[in-house]
């Protein structure tokens, strides 16, 4: 099969990538066999390529917003059949025994494993999933549309319920790409006021589009004070001036998986009041049948820019440059 893999970590424009041929994998007792006909480009793709992140498999394929068919089932699998159409996501493994995995916190598990940063992902034709942190796909989607709820909708889904928003509360959502904009949309269903702030001309269009109250540059000023903000940029500069906008009382909610540094803040004009600061790490299988759920009563407009499997290397350095409007997916031929 053909598959990239994380050769050189470095800057997308240098060509971290290479695209190999591997053997098909052959899948655990406990795991399926997954023909990947569609997979998301999530900015998390970009931090293991580049070298943000650590290096926890050397030469891994990455890609976690796979929509598959499955095409295999290990020994001991249950509750799947061949064909059925399934989607892989980040998390793939916790301990189960921890204190957090105990208390319904396994996003928090010390022991999980990451598609496509521990195991191999989905930029590939075929993939592997453990059978209990495969997802069940709601119908009325084509493969490239659902693609990025597998992350981007999901985390977007988390941020949002830990930013807590009241009823018809005052949202501010900082960078509008593949997350931003389903989060937006899961919030107004919700009845909530929206505001975007991204420095593409091209996202503050499609913002307006979804029908948000007001879109305007990255660090600029909203017309009123926010309840609750959601970071999806990964820019630490853009915490003082999202902490600003917040009315006293507000929660600002950092959704990514790594932020540049936070400049120092001023107690004052930053936090008092009140004001919160709230990470999100990665989520539990429970936001994600959630979130799939909440897609399948509510129908959301996911805008993506499709490339081939053999152009994952440019969707990369797309996404880095900004170049992507909504979510780039990798669609198999
Ligand atoms: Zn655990
Ligand atoms: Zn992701």
């Amino acid at each position: 099969m053909r598959a990239w893999s994380v050769r050189r970590p470095g800057p997308a424009r240098g060509w971290p990538m290479v695209l190999e041929h591997r053997p098909v994998p052959a899948p655990a007792d406990d795991e399926l066999l997954v023909r990947v006909r569609a997979c998301g480009v999530c900015r998390t793709d970009l931090h293991v390529a580049e070298g943000d992140l650590p290096v926890h498999r050397p030469g891994v394929v990455p890609g976690h917003e796979v929509v598959g068919e499955v095409v295999a089932l290990g020994a001991a699998v249950t509750g799947f059949s061949l064909g059925e159409r399934v989607g892989v996501a980040w998390l793939r493994g916790t301990c189960g025994e921890c204190r957090y995995c105990l208390a319904g916190r396994e996003n928090l598990c010390p022991y999980s494993v990451y598609t496509g940063w521990d195991e191999d992902g989905g930029y590939a034709e075929f993939a592997t999933v453990p059978a209990d942190f495969a997802y069940r796909l709601p119908e009325g989607y084509p493969d490239e549309k659902l693609a990025p709820l597998l992350c981007a909708g999901i985390i977007g889904y988390r941020a949002l319920r830990r930013a807590e928003l009241p009823d018809g509360g005052r949202l501010g959502i900082y960078g509008f790409g593949a997350s931003g904009h389903l989060t937006a949309q899961v919030a107004l269903a919700a009845g909530a006021h929206v505001s975007v702030f991204t420095r593409s001309p091209h996202a503050r269009e499609l913002a307006l589009d979804l029908g948000v109250a007001w879109a305007g540059g990255a660090a600029d000023r909203p017309p009123e004070p926010l309840d609750a903000a959601i970071l999806f940029a990964p820019a630490g500069e853009l915490v003082p001036p999202a902490l600003e906008a917040l009315d006293w009382g507000g929660v600002l909610v950092l959704a990514g998986i790594h932020l540049t540094d936070v400049p120092p803040l001023n107690y004052q004009r930053h936090l008092y009041g009140e004001r919160t600061v709230r990470s999100v790490t990665a989520n539990t299988r429970a936001d994600g049948a959630e979130f799939l759920g909440l897609a399948a009563r509510v129908p959301l407009r996911v805008r993506t820019t499709a490339y081939d499997l053999g152009a994952a290397d440019h969707a990369l350095a797309d996404l880095a440059e900004d170049r992507v409007t909504g979510a780039a997916v990798l669609l198999s031929a």
